[in-house]
């Protein structure tokens, strides 16, 4: 067969797949490289890209102390060839023992779509392997979804306790529920404090990163100061192991909770390095599983914790695979305007959004909710281009990456597949936002005013949505006492919210401050 050159994605950074444990140490040559195309397709956050090259770099040395042959081609190197195929060519160039090409799948239509033409442009085999980090194949979900009409997340996530035996007692969920919702979501009291996230100082590679990062992408979104993210294997499994002792315990109780200045809560902050392959789903879930054994940590928790990874996870993967290249240019509600200036700068009166935006430029993360119900929220009642959206959503955080970001964003927060992900658009007024937050009591608005010019802008925004789309959504059971409650307002009311909002989303489209 000869001797093969092995490419190795920045988020492919995991010692087990078998693009690395099946490399001949003698004769094999393994590739990463930081490639301008990679970097700047979209202008990632600054942060995003220290964590992917440091750890990159750091993988690099793991693989050299294993024995591995390295190649590893650093971002400004004078003969940097730019992007992931010219990396390839030059090391075919540069190596003629290398006589065919491994890549493990990548995690992109854009990317896999390219590599199927390398063969030909490269003049030699090109074998692209399965990515065995998941526990549903892409096949599963094609089998799964083969025979249903609706793709719900929730059916996909008992198929794969059972499948997997995971949360399983004899043949039924433990406790004898497959969801402990009721037990969780609740608003997070003033007195709680949750411990600080795991912090690192940033080491002598990273130190040259952070340089890097500043020299060359100083145009892209996002702060860079404070850099404290794992970078190693060993970094991101401490982080894992704090999280299961000190936070898992509160996760569920806490997990759609809001406070002022505080992004990270009880969350896990995992989904960076779950996402770059420096910590697998199935050592997460074992873990958190075992705390709940050892009465470590209450079912409710676990289970609502667990439910993200085996089922959102999973599920979103195999949703984006299925639904591509279609989702990325689905379009139900028409949305057309342009994403205001205020998702790069931050600045509004509205506290919510200027809290969630502010975490993501200075942490590259915000937790679930900020993106769902306060980021996601007003992009789909404000009908913000879903492809501007999406965009913003893939380069502003750390752990984005196209096959889990467009379907939150498409299917999750815009329903800009029809409800093919979600079965009913995610809207709110501001008193969901109060309810699970401090963030109203900071805010020029008034949550409890629902028309007028100090009125929160949430309330008259999300009546218009439901007035505007009564047409697409009128069939759907989910919205039937949304409806009904539009019916019962008074005409002069309805008036009101359209005039409201009209002012109120002329000035976004001027970018006027609002
Ligand atoms: C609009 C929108 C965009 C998102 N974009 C991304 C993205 O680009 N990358 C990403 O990893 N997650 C994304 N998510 C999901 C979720 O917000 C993040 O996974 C989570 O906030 C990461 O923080 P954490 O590790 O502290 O998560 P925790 O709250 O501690 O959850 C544990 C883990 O569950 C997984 N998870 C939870 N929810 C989801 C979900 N909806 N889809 C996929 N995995 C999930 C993540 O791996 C996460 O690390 C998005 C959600 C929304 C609403
Ligand atoms: S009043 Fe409205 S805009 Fe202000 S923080 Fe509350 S929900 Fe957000």
């Amino acid at each position: 067969m000869g001797a093969s050159l092995r490419l190795i994605l920045g988020d492919q950074l995991t010692l087990s797949l078998p693009i690395i444990q099946q490399a001949d140490k003698q004769n094999d040559v393994l590739l990463l490289a930081e490639v301008n195309e990679e970097a700047t397709y979209v202008k990632h956050h600054k942060k995003k890209l220290v964590l992917l090259f440091s750890a990159m770099r750091h993988f690099a040395q793991t693989l050299k102390d294993e024995g591995y042959v390295v190649r590893y081609r650093y971002f400004d190197d004078e003969d940097n060839q730019g992007s992931l195929l010219n990396e390839v060519k030059k090391t075919l160039q540069d190596n003629a023992s290398l006589r065919r090409v491994l890549v493990t799948e990548p995690g992109e239509y854009r990317l896999l779509k390219s590599m199927h033409q390398w063969p030909q442009q490269l003049g030699t085999s090109v074998e692209i392997l399965d990515d065995p980090r998941f526990y549903a194949s892409l096949e599963d979900f094609k089998e799964w979804a083969k025979a249903r009409k609706s793709l719900r997340m929730e059916f996909f996530y008992r198929e794969m306790r059972k499948k997997h035996q995971i949360l399983m007692e004899q043949g039924e969920p433990a406790g004898g529920k497959w969801n402990y919702d009721a037990s969780n979501r609740k608003a997070m009291p003033a007195h709680i404090y949750p411990p600080e996230p795991t912090k690192f100082e940033p080491d002598a590679i990273t130190q040259e990163v952070i340089k890097l990062v500043k020299k060359y992408f100083d145009d892209h979104f996002g702060n860079i100061g404070s850099f404290h993210y794992a970078v190693t294997r060993e970094q991101a499994l401490q982080v894992l192991n704090e999280f299961i002792e000190q936070r898992l315990p509160d996760f569920g109780k806490y997990q759609d909770a809001m406070r002022h200045n505080m992004p990270w809560l009880f969350h896990s902050h995992i989904s960076f390095y779950l996402n770059c392959g420096l910590l697998t789903p199935r050592e997460v879930i074992q873990q958190a599983e075992s705390a709940w054994h050892a009465g470590e940590a209450p079912l409710n928790s676990v289970e609502g914790f667990i439910r993200q990874i085996l089922g959102w996870r999973e599920y979103v993967r195999g949703f984006y695979w299925h639904s591509m290249p279609t989702l990325q240019n689905d379009n139900f509600f028409n949305a057309k305007r342009d994403l205001p200036e205020l998702f790069w700068s931050g600045h509004t009166n509205m506290n919510c959004l200027r809290q969630c935006i502010q975490d993501t430029k200075n942490h590259a993360y915000a937790h679930h909710i900020q993106r769902l119900m306060v980021i996601g929220n007003f992009s789909l009642l404000c009908e913000l281009s879903p492809r501007q959206v999406q965009n913003w959503f893939l380069l502003v955080y750390a752990d984005a990456y196209e096959w889990v970001e467009l379907p939150n964003v498409a299917g999750m927060i815009l329903y800009a597949d029809g409800g093919n992900l979600a079965s009913k658009p995610y809207i709110a007024s501001g008193s969901y936002i109060n309810k699970m937050s401090d963030y109203c009591k900071n805010c020029g608005y008034s949550v409890t005013k629902k028309t007028g010019e100090d009125a929160c802008p949430f309330n008259y925004l999300y009546w218009r949505f439901v007035d505007s789309h009564h047409d697409k959504l009128k069939h759907n059971p989910r919205m039937g006492l949304v409806f009904k409650s539009f019916e019962k307002m008074s005409q002069q009311k309805i008036d009101t919210v359209r005039s409201d909002s009209a002012a109120f989303l002329d000035k976004l489209s001027k970018n006027e401050e609002i």
